[in-house]
C-alpha cells in the first residue's frame, strides 16, 4: 500500500500524497506532491495561445478551455506521478480568488473526486499557493519570512508566521499564518507590465515579452524616466499612476514624431516595476524586522526582479529565496503543498464549500467551513495590523 493512503487511513504515519488542481485563471494544471515536499508531477496545459489574438484572457474562453482539458490533465499528474487515485490521500484546489467560471471546473472537479475516491478535500487560497511554492522550493525557507507575491493578478506583500505548517504559532482557528503587509490599490505589477507591453505591439503575456524585448535589444533602463510610485503613509502598491505615465509618454513622443526604441522603452518601464516592488519589499523587511525574504507569483520569474531583490536581500543581511520560474508562474503542485500544509495543521473542507473569486488572503485560513460566507466570515478574527508583533 502506498505512503499516502496509509497516512490517509491512520496506519503507519508516512509521507501523504496530495493531489492538487489549479485552475484559476488560463491555465489548467494538476499536480502530485508528498507531505515531504517532493514534486511527483507538476502538469501544467496553458491557454496563452487561445487568448492571445484577444490580448487578454477571456473568461467564457478560459472555463471552456478548462472544462476540456481538467480531465486529461488530471490523468496526467497521476500517470507521470505513477500513482492511482488509490495512492492519493487528500484532494486540494484552489478555491480562490480567481475567474468565478474558471475556479468551478477545478473546484467541482476536486470535489467530485474527493467525494468518489472518500478522500479528504481542502479549498486553497490562490496567494497561498504562490506562498507555498517558496517554501516547496526551498525547504530551509521557515517562518517568520516576507514574500512578495507579484502576479498579473495580484501584487501582495505578506508576513507568513508560524502557523503556516501548524507549529508553534497555536491552533489555526486562533491566527491566520498571513498578515498582508502591503497590496495593489489598482493595477498589479503583472498587469501592468501586460498593459504597457500591449501598446508597444509586444503581444500577451506581456511581463516575458518585454524582458525579452529589453534584453535581445540590449535596452537601457535609464533611457527614459519613469516614476517610482510610493503611496503615503502606507505600504500599499499602486501601479496605475506609472502605467499612464508611460503610455503618455509613448503618446506624446509618437506625437511629435519621433522614434522610440522599444528595447530602451520596455528596459526603462521594466526597471521603473522592480524598483518599485524593491524599494517597498525593503521597507516591509525594514518596518518588521524579519530576517529572510520570498518571491513568487508569474512576475518573479523577470530575472531582473530576481537580481535586484537577491542584491539587495543581500547587501541588507537577509536570507532571499526564489522558485525556479515554473513553480513562479501558476501550477498545481504549489496548490498541492499550501493544502497539505493546511490539512496537516488540521484543516477539513466540506464539499459545500463554493468558488470564492474575491476571497481575502486573511479569511483564508478560517476553518473547514469557514470562507467569506462561514463563522469566520469578514466580521471574523482579523490580522490586517502590520504594526502586530510576529508571534
Ligand atoms: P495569475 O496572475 O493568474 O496569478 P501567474 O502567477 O502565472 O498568473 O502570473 C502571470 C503574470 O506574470 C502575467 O502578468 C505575466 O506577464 C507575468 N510574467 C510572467 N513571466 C514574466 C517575466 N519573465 N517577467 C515579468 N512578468 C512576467
Ligand atoms: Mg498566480
Amino acid at each position: 500500500m502506498a505512503a499516502g493512503r496509509m497516512a490517509k487511513e491512520g496506519g503507519q504515519p508516512g509521507p501523504l500524497l496530495v493531489l492538487g488542481i489549479e485552475s484559476s485563471c488560463d491555465e489548467t494544471a494538476a499536480a502530485v506532491v508528498s507531505s515531504d515536499r517532493r514534486i511527483l508531477s507538476n502538469v501544467v496545459a496553458s491557454q496563452i495561445e487561445e487568448h492571445r489574438r484577444y490580448g487578454g484572457v477571456v473568461p467564457e474562453i478560459a472555463s471552456r478551455r478548462h472544462l476540456e482539458a481538467i480531465l486529461p490533465v488530471i490523468r496526467e499528474a497521476l500517470d507521470q506521478a505513477g500513482v492511482g487515485i488509490a495512492d492519493i490521500g487528500l484532494v486540494a484546489a484552489t478555491r480562490g480568488p480567481g475567474l468565478v467560471g474558471a475556479l468551478l471546473v477545478g473546484l467541482s472537479t476536486a470535489k467530485g473526486l474527493a467525494a468518489a475516491a472518500g478522500l479528504p478535500f481542502v479549498g486553497v487560497h490562490h496567494i497561498a499557493g504562490h506562498i507555498a511554492a517558496a517554501r516547496l522550493a526551498d525547504p530551509g525557507l521557515a517562518p517568520p519570512f516576507l514574500c512578495l507575491v507579484a502576479s498579473g493578478g495580484h501584487s501582495h506583500l505578506v508576513l507568513v508566521r508560524d502557523s503556516a505548517a501548524g507549529g508553534p504559532g497555536g491552533p489555526i482557528r486562533d491566527a491566520s499564518p498571513f498578515l498582508v503587509l502591503a497590496r495593489t490599490r489598482d493595477d498589479a505589477a503583472g498587469e501592468a507590465l501586460d498593459k504597457i507591453a500591449r501598446t508597444l505591439g509586444l503581444g500577451y503575456p506581456g511581463g516575458p515579452a518585454m524582458e525579452r524585448a529589453a534584453r535581445e535589444g540590449n535596452g537601457d533602463p535609464r533611457a527614459f524616466r519613469f516614476p517610482r510610485p510610493a503611496l503615503q503613509d502606507s505600504l500599499d502598491f499602486s501601479f496605475s499612476g506609472l502605467k499612464t505615465a508611460a503610455i503618455s509618454l509613448l503618446h506624446h513622443l509618437h506625437q511629435k514624431g519621433e522614434t522610440v526604441r522599444t528595447a530602451d522603452f520596455a528596459a526603462s518601464f521594466q526597471q521603473a516595476v522592480v524598483d518599485t516592488l524593491a524599494d517597498t519589499v525593503l521597507e516591509g523587511l525594514r518596518r518588521t524586522g524579519v530576517p529572510a525574504l520570498a518571491l513568487s507569483g508569474g512576475v518573479a520569474a523577470n530575472t531582473v526582479l530576481r537580481k535586484e531583490l537577491e542584491a539587495r536581500c543581500a547587501a541588507a543581511g537577509i536570507r532571499f529565496s526564489v522558485p525556479p520560474p515554473a513553480l513562479c508562474t501558476d501550477n498545481a503542485a504549489m496548490i498541492a503543498m499550501a493544502g497539505c500544509d493546511a490539512f496537516l495543521a488540521g484543516r477539513r473542507d466540506s464539499l459545500d464549500v463554493n468558488a470564492e473569486p474575491a476571497w481575502p488572503l486573511e479569511e483564508a485560513w478560517a476553518d473547514g467551513s469557514g470562507g467569506p460566507d462561514g463563522p469566520d466570515g469578514p466580521d471574523g478574527p482579523d490580522a490586517t495590523d502590520p504594526a502586530a508583533p510576529v508571534p
